[in-house]
């Protein structure tokens, strides 16, 4: 089997419809093939990507006529092979009524977001050095007190972050601040670590749950969760392992009551 013979099957291949000799044949190829292997493997990508990233929304009868009208037609323009050649994958089915329903202004996100997944990190990365750096823009509330950091993050952003203190775990609390990370504001949270800062960015999620998953950023350890209500992100020059430490020290504490009725504070 050549190349462009494995090309012409890799939809059919991923979409369970080619038969057991054929799948055979053509997995062999991609055993070794420098340009099948990634190909079908950006395709998986991208059908998973699609399937797991973008709202569905049932198309109205008459765009799904007029989308299957356009498919036959497709079909039928594209010569005498039409007979025998399939209909496009169902990734590419639903990609193309996706986007037509969804937009053009939501596809071009989508792509955007593609190429651009990794711009949170890069931010997060950007504002935790520039708050290292200029000492006295680490933190706008500087306390280890949760009762006076929570109030002043509170008063500033549209949603109420979780503080909490885990100078018994080892991370005593330095202060807070509100940052800029991708568009929107949140808070950022400054811890210590021995002589190094461990700072906690938070903001609301987008509803979905994400375990603790660690990372490198020139040199930086972050850890990235979400728990459903709040996503989170913590960077250090710390080793990876200790901030995964800090990570599940922080999951594990309980956060401060919601405020009371200011002046109840305790002594
Ligand atoms: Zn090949």
């Amino acid at each position: 089997m050549n190349c462009e013979e494995a090309q012409t099957l890799l939809d059919a291949y991923m979409d369970g419809e080619l038969g057991i000799e054929r799948s055979l044949e053509l997995e062999r190829h991609l055993e070794d093939c420098p340009r099948c292997a990634p190909e079908l493997a950006t395709r998986r990508a991208l059908g998973s990507a699609l399937r797991e990233r973008l709202d569905y929304h049932a198309a109205p009868l008459a765009l799904r006529r007029a989308v299957r009208h356009e498919l036959r037609r497709a079909a039928a323009v594209s010569g005498g092979a039409a007979a025998t050649r399939r209909a496009p994958p169902a990734w590419v089915r639903m990609a193309a009524s996706l986007i037509l329903v969804a937009g053009l202004s939501s596809a071009l996100t989508y792509y955007a977001t593609l190429r651009d997944g990794d711009v949170v990190p890069d931010e997060i990365f950007a504002s935790y050095v520039r708050g290292v750096q200029s000492g006295d823009r680490l933190v706008d509330v500087a306390s280890s007190d949760q009762h006076t950091v929570k109030p002043w993050l509170d008063a500033k952003l549209d949603f109420s972050a979780p503080v909490k203190e885990l100078a018994s775990d080892g991370f005593p609390l330095v202060g807070g601040r509100v940052d800029y990370i991708d568009g929107r504001q949140v808070a950022a949270l400054v811890y210590r670590s021995r002589k190094h800062v461990v700072t906690l960015f938070v903001w609301p999620s987008d509803g979905r749950a994400r375990p603790l998953a660690t990372s490198l950023r020139r040199g930086e350890s972050l850890a990235h969760w979400s728990d459903g209500t709040m996503t989170y992100w913590a960077i250090s020059d710390i080793p990876a392992p200790e901030l995964v430490d800090f990570a599940r020290r922080f999951q594990a504490a309980e956060p401060m009551p919601a405020a009371p009725a200011s002046g109840a504070r305790q002594p």
